[in-house]
């Protein structure tokens, strides 16, 4: 996950073709170092789910295909990739004919914004609210819908190594099944039931909101749990941590959801 605590509003303004020279747009932009999160929040129709947040700099109308799903868990706002994405990888500018397609090329090989791919993204509530204070057109913390079951899991296959080939929840199981090759902590099959057990939490109620926060690990005394992959390069994750004597979904090296959503 990536951490936007840093993230700062900053005001811009694009040279937008559809405007005169007397008219002039202002934009405000999200950047987190040399990434924009958002580069307008008033072109962004937050009342949307999913909802654009990169817009075209030469005419704010052409499809950039770069969207998020915004949501709240806990102390913190939450932006996964929808699923849409999370399946094609990329957007793919060239399927794109005429004006737009060129504007969006402009955009992308310039100095556009550089997007990263499948990624999900944590704002704590606090900042967002200050964020919210200084730009009312971004909607309230509270007002933010809560994150579903299918959104945690988007956010959690995100964090899989890129190598296991992990884009959706469908077929997730199978996926890690067939890669897995061993567990820290215990027998490969043990691990594949731990994982089914929570993938099929998700999959019972996928549209149901999640009850829970996102913590550290190492407040609550959480093992992570090392998972090793039949994958190139890169073959271990940390897919799941253990609390007490139930089991949790883990992101990144850094974060898990508490309490456990298992009975
Ligand atoms: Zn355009």
């Amino acid at each position: 996950m990536i951490d936007a605590t840093n993230a700062v509003l900053e005001k811009w303004q694009p040279k937008l073709e559809s405007l005169d020279s007397t008219d002039s747009a202002i934009w405000t932009r999200i950047s987190l170092g040399s990434v924009e999160i958002c580069n307008s929040i008033e072109w962004t129709d937050w009342s949307l789910n999913p909802i654009q947040v990169i817009h075209c700099i030469e005419c704010g109308h052409c499809p950039t295909g770069i969207q998020a799903d915004i949501s709240r868990l806990g102390e913190h706002v939450l932006w996964t990739m929808p699923e849409v994405n999370c399946n094609d990888g990329k957007f793919k500018i060239d399927e794109i004919d005429g004006q737009e397609g060129q504007h969006l090329l402009n955009m992308f090989e310039g100095t556009g914004p550089k997007y990263p791919e499948i990624v999900t993204i944590l704002i704590p509530t606090q900042v967002w609210n200050i964020w919210q204070s200084t730009c009312k057109k971004l909607p309230q913390a509270a007002n933010i819908p809560q994150t579903t079951r299918k959104q945690l899991g988007i956010a959690w296959i995100s964090e899989a190594p890129k190598k296991m080939g992990l884009r959706s929840m469908e077929g997730a199981i199978d996926c890690i099944e067939s890669q897995l090759l061993a567990s820290s902590t215990m027998d490969t099959p043990d691990a594949v039931i731990v994982l089914t057990s929570l993938l099929d939490w998700i999959s019972s109620d996928p549209q149901a909101p999640v009850i829970g926060q996102l913590r550290k690990p190492v407040e609550l005394n959480a093992e992570l749990e090392e998972c090793y992959f039949d994958i190139p390069g890169n073959d271990m994750w940390h897919p799941f941590a253990r609390l007490g004597d139930k089991y949790t979904f883990m992101f990144g090296d850094d974060t898990i959801l508490y309490p456990s959503p298992l009975k």
